[in-house]
């Protein structure tokens, strides 16, 4: 019976957000509708996602078809660890392991995240983890820009909700998400950057180090950065 009530209002939600970025990225785009009214024009001033909580915004997720990517995925994979966590890693996107777990970085890469995180001397559970978009892509292929345009205003969200100290992006496709297309991973890893004023280090992914052992080296001297920023112990090796 409850459910009945609740199912249509969520719905109406929806569609009145999807309004909404409809008519503020006309506006962007220079189209100010002459018709709207003072208060109309006010909630497009408003937060685009009113939610105070990673739980909230995972409810306004809901059961997302914001893209093209739900119609291949098992699960949607929000991202997981601690919700104040001082450290959030940015990946691409959920692979097979990841999209049959519901969990972001949990197959052969994950492990090597996880080693990672291990050696500065942190756990998963302290760290938060997740990617530009939330939904395989087929084949494992990188994401679309359709399909990141829709996703990132959540991780925007997810990441101003943890505040974290400091961001690291895992690859070049998290890298350019966050920094823009002419991002290049090879030449520009290393360096802080930031993102929405919070320090962000983009470094390799885990992936590329399965395949490119030597770039191991530039993985540990990007962590140590991360470590030093964070005031952890960097042990000389
Ligand atoms: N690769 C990613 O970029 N993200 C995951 O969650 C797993 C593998």
């Amino acid at each position: 019976m409850e459910k009945e009530s609740v199912a249509p209002q969520i719905e109406l939600k929806e569609i009145v957000g999807q309004l909404k970025s409809l008519l503020v990225s006309h506006r962007e785009m220079g189209l100010e509708p002459p018709f709207l009214s003072q208060a109309a024009l006010d909630y497009l001033d408003s937060d685009p996602l009113p939610v105070d909580s990673l739980t909230g915004l995972r409810e306004v997720l809901g059961d997302c078809k914001r893209c093209k990517l739900h119609l291949g995925r098992t699960n949607l994979v929000f991202g997981e660890g601690a919700t104040k966590a001082s450290l959030v890693f940015v990946g691409e996107g959920p692979g097979r392991d990841e999209d049959l777990q519901g969990r972001p970085f949990v197959g052969e890469a994950g492990g090597l995240l996880t080693k990672i995180i291990k050696a500065m001397g942190l756990t998963r559970e302290s760290v938060y983890i997740c990617n530009v978009v939330k939904c395989r892509p087929p084949h494992n292929r990188d994401p679309e820009p359709d399909e990141i345009a829709a996703c990132i205003p959540f991780l925007e969200r997810q990441i101003r909700l943890i505040s974290p100290k400091v961001i690291c992006t895992l690859g070049r496709v998290a890298a350019q998400g966050l920094l823009g297309q002419e991002f290049k991973i090879t030449r520009q890893r290393g360096e802080w950057y930031s993102f929405k004023d919070i320090p962000l280090m983009p470094t390799y992914h885990p992936a590329y180090l399965l395949r490119n052992q030597a770039a191991k080296r530039d993985v540990w001297e990007d962590v140590k950065k991360i470590m030093q920023r964070l005031g952890l112990e960097v042990k000389n090796t």
